[in-house]
């Protein structure tokens, strides 16, 4: 009770608005509600995923000029051109998506401002749609019989919608889904790694981003009863991007901030500037200007986090305890000495540096197969390759009897192959638990329709109980809760193994696990591994230790220069004179 308190009290507050307001007032906060389903969208679009578009006004325009168009000239239920709306603005996200989200860094901007322009003018000069004049006598919309004709009764309807799309923005970060959604930035490598399929998950936040603009838009007209291209124009989608960014982009309730603060100041400072200055112009553009650059200086994440710490609230931080919940059905296990992996000849050119050079090696199930050698081997680009994270130039490489050449890494991980990274990558805002449970995401089916109206529970509840099974399993269950980002690297690599574990891997790629961590956790992490191999694990380790390797490895490889140069036992290694000789000269190059 006491944690949705502030969400009552806003309820309440949003609730008795229009009984008590002036109209100017009422009228002003209908705006602002509008603007804020449109920033919602950029919270998830931009804030969470890391993808920015200036084309969101565009979208609201689509949503406007359809109802608007179908309305008038051919009578149709605004309900009904609601749907329609809808469904052609996702139809145009998919198209814009599949060609911007594809090519990456800068051409989705680009992409949505040419979309931006392009719409705008299309509008402005298609004579159906009434050119720069526009479109008048637009219906009212009824609800339950209720018409809501006045500025007053749409407000409820306005921010109803509102309240839903942060509600369902909220519940769909909250779940599987919306882990592999907050992977995206800063974490797709790992996300594909762990079987998410990032270039989906991307064109979903984007199709969900366009689909409330265009639900705004749609607000906008019924609310107006006429459109022009005026509020479509590229202008606004860059104001919405400000609102986004000024809010807080990583939160849900600073798009409601950002649509606030900004519309009012901009009320404010169309009225006060102008006489200030003793002449008319849109001088409030500098001053959001100027504002976004301080606010990017000071406050990173925007406004929000800043008042939310000087409040006594919490954030949603993901999950804080666990529901009792059935195991996740395991996958069947390979025979206890069957071949798992079998690498052939493969070869790894960066440019001109040979990385891997006809290299082969093989692991077998319950087996620890350990690849040594000195810095700058090739033993991480060995792993990337083999995990199809970095693809190899050339070569055979089959898993459980597959070859792996044309698939992805999120198509192995989906096999049965996990890994962990020599540079850790955690996402460190996440806790311990949902960076975990991002290594289960192939383990469940909900979607992101399921996510958003929250009928996933019991699904999610089985993978978090997963996550936390592997992090007590680990060692790791006094940190569950705490963000990654606060644990010792030592622990984070401990932590990645945990997120290997959570697929239910029958092959575990291990990069340098035992790195900082000290004597008695390396005692902890060789037992554990043991004990996976006594499972029937296969288990695939490159380390420097070598105290750590010999006492745990069944068979090592040694690599220098991209090259194998010794393969055997222990005991056979430890003799090798070439590789002793690697040894030296790789311990006095590094000194
Ligand atoms: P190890 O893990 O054995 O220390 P790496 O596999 O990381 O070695 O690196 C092997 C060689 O390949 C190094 O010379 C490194 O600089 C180079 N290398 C690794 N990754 C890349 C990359 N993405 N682009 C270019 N060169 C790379
Ligand atoms: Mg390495």
């Amino acid at each position: 009770m006491m944690r949705h308190l502030p969400l009552i009290v806003f309820v309440a507050l949003l609730g008795a608005g229009p009984l008590l307001l002036p109209e100017f007032t009422v009228t002003l906060l209908n705006y602002i509600g509008l603007y804020a389903i449109v920033a919602v969208g950029l919270v998830l679009l931009t804030g969470v995923g890391g993808l920015t578009s200036f084309g969101q006004a565009a979208f609201v325009g689509l949503g406007a000029y359809t109802t608007a168009w179908l309305t008038t000239v051919y009578g149709v239920s605004p309900w009904l051109t609601l749907l329609i709306g809808i469904a052609l603005t996702a139809a145009v996200a998919l198209c814009l998506g599949f060609i911007t989200l594809r090519m990456g860094g800068h051409y989705l901007p680009l992409g949505t401002i040419a979309w931006g322009i392009s719409l705008y003018f299309l509008f402005g000069n298609v004579e159906f749609l009434g050119g720069h004049t526009g479109i008048t006598g637009i219906p009212t919309v009824s609800l339950f019989g209720w018409e809501l004709k006045s500025a007053r009764e749409f407000y409820y309807l306005i921010w109803l919608v509102v309240l839903l799309a942060m509600l369902s923005v909220r519940n769909l970060l909250d779940s599987r889904v919306g882990r592999s959604i907050r992977a995206l930035k800063g974490g797709a490598v790992m996300a594909e790694a762990m079987g998410v399929n990032t270039p989906q998950a991307k064109i979903v936040i984007f199709l969900i981003a366009a689909v409330l603009a265009a639900i705004s838009g749609w607000l906008y007209a019924h609310l107006q009863r006429f459109v022009n291209p005026t509020p479509f124009s590229i202008n606004q989608g860059i104001e919405y991007l400000f609102m986004a960014v000024i809010g807080g982009v990583g939160h849900v309730w600073g798009a409601v901030l950002g649509a606030g603060l900004i519309t009012v100041l901009k009320q404010w400072l169309q009225d006060f500037l102008p006489q200030l200055l003793g002449q008319s112009g849109n001088f409030e553009i500098i001053v959001f200007g100027i504002a976004m650059v301080l606010i990017l200086q000071r406050a990173r994440d925007g406004l929000w986090p800043v008042i939310l710490r000087r409040l006594p609230l919490r954030s949603a931080g993901g999950p804080r305890q666990l529901v009792a919940a059935e195991p996740l059905p395991r996958r069947a296990r390979p025979a206890p000495g069957s071949v798992l992996l079998d690498a052939s000849e493969v070869t790894k050119r960066f440019g001109g540096l040979v990385a891997n050079n006809r290299m082969s090696l093989s692991v077998k199930a319950g087996e620890v197969m350990a690849l040594i050698g000195p810095n700058g081997a090739g033993k991480s680009t060995m792993f990337n390759c083999v995990s199809a994270v970095n693809p190899a130039t050339e070569g055979k490489i089959a898993f459980l009897g597959e070859s792996t050449v044309d698939l992805v890494s999120r198509d192995i991980a989906r096999r049965g192959m996990s890994r962990t990274f020599q540079h850790v990558k955690l996402l460190g805002q996440m806790s311990v638990l949902e960076n975990v449970a991002i290594g289960a995401h192939l383990r469940g089916r909900q979607g992101t329709l399921a996510a958003a109206l929250r009928l996933d529970r019991g699904e999610e509840a089985r993978l978090l109980a997963e996550a936390a099974q592997q992090i007590e399993r680990v060692g790791l269950k006094e940190q569950m809760f705490e963000p990654a980002g606060s644990l010792a690297l030592g622990q984070q690599r401990i932590v990645e193994i945990a997120r290997a574990l959570a697929s239910d891997p029958c092959l575990l790629l291990l990069d340098e696990p035992a790195a900082g961590l000290r004597y008695l956790e390396k005692q902890a992490l060789a037992d554990l591994l043991r004990k996976l191999r006594s499972e029937g694990m296969g288990i695939l380790l490159v380390e420097h230790d070598m105290e750590f390797v010999m006492g745990l490895a069944d068979r090592i490889v040694v690599m220098e220069f991209g090259e194998k140069i010794a393969e055997g036992t222990p005991a056979e290694i430890q003799s090798n004179p070439r590789v002793l000789e690697a040894y030296l000269g790789g311990v006095e190059s590094a000194a």
